[in-house]
């Protein structure tokens, strides 16, 4: 199975011509709200690619946790370790689209921030060998570290995607396989860890986190795809040509993606091929978890 240990949000959006400036109101459309939050799109890619997937996270005891979770419940994610806490709300992404196509977003950690250590490896403990756990940067950072060192110490396969940016332990952020980051990440992952890369590109700064000791490496390059650098050495992944209509969650789905076909079996740059199409797909579509690919749509 794959056991993905993350943050689960509403995402509420507001529709504007323009931002509101300090001070100011204004009026806008939507108002619409939507499941969020990285790990709860992650574990909706993964399952709607025909993975077998287990959510660990909280909610609150709230309408909004229905909201948070409903498409994972449809796609028959495990939820059986959520937690649903009394002493925080759902956790809420306050997201303003202007005219133009840019986003502000707020996000208010709620019942995310209460997921512990003990939580999270817990989950581990339960899983099983062939489980592979897949992290993002959404929790607190000591549930997160815990996380990855008890999968390692049982032998898991853990694949890290440091989205948004936390300055990680040396050792749990050079255990991940694969390390999973775009470019803005992996030029602060590299910052962070003291290294050298030879130029600012994604495939440079990759092969630099792999000189630190990280089994492997992919770094996200938005329309020209995805770099994938290990022991066997450096691949660019292209990207086919698409029309973007709204890049909300594409990240979440290519690592989504990306570990359903780890989790089948396949070798790392076949499943980095997989999630660049999936990525693409997402981008050709709106929102976040309502743009993601069933195995039953033609990917480009
Ligand atoms: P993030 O959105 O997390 O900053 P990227 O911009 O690198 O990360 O995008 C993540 C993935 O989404 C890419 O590897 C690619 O698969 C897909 N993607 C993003 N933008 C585009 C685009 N314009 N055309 C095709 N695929 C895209």
């Amino acid at each position: 199975r794959l056991l993905v240990i993350g943050s689960a949000n509403v995402d509420l959006f507001a529709h504007v011509a323009r931002h509101p400036t300090p001070g100011e109101t204004i009026l806008g459309q939507g108002g619409e709200r939507a499941g969020g939050g990285k790990g709860a799109n992650q574990a909706l890619a993964a399952a709607l690619q025909g993975a077998p997937v287990t959510f660990v996270g909280a909610v609150g005891q709230d309408g909004d946790a229905d909201v948070a979770l409903g498409a994972l419940r449809t796609a028959g994610v495990d939820l059986s370790r959520v937690a649903a806490v009394a002493d925080a709300p759902t956790g809420l992404a306050i997201i303003t689209v202007s005219a133009d196509g840019e986003n502000t977003i707020v996000v208010i950690s709620g019942a995310n921030a209460t997921v512990t250590p003990e939580q999270a490896e817990a989950a581990v403990a339960a899983s099983g060998p062939d489980d592979v756990v897949l992290l993002q940067g959404e929790l607190p950072r000591t549930t997160t570290e815990a996380a990855v060192r008890a999968a390692v110490a049982a032998g898991r396969r853990v694949v890290l995607n440091v989205a948004p940016w936390n300055a990680l332990d040396r050792d749990v952020l050079t255990s991940a396989d694969p390390l999973v980051l775009n470019e803005h990440e992996a030029a602060q992952a590299v910052e962070e860890l003291g290294l050298e890369a030879s130029g600012d590109g994604g495939t440079a700064l990759a092969e630099a986190l792999v000189t630190a000791g990280t089994p492997s490496v992919v770094v996200t390059l938005g329309a020209e795809g995805a770099a994938v650098v290990d022991a066997s050495g450096t691949d660019t992944v292209p990207s086919r040509r698409v029309t973007a209509v709204d890049t909300t969650g594409a990240g979440d789905a290519f690592t989504g993606a990306l570990a359903a076909r780890l989790i089948a079996g396949d070798p790392l740059r076949a499943a980095v091929e997989h999630a660049v199409r999936v990525g693409a797909y997402a981008v050709q579509h709106h929102g976040a978890q309502p743009s993601y690919p069933g195995l039953e749509q033609e990917l480009p």
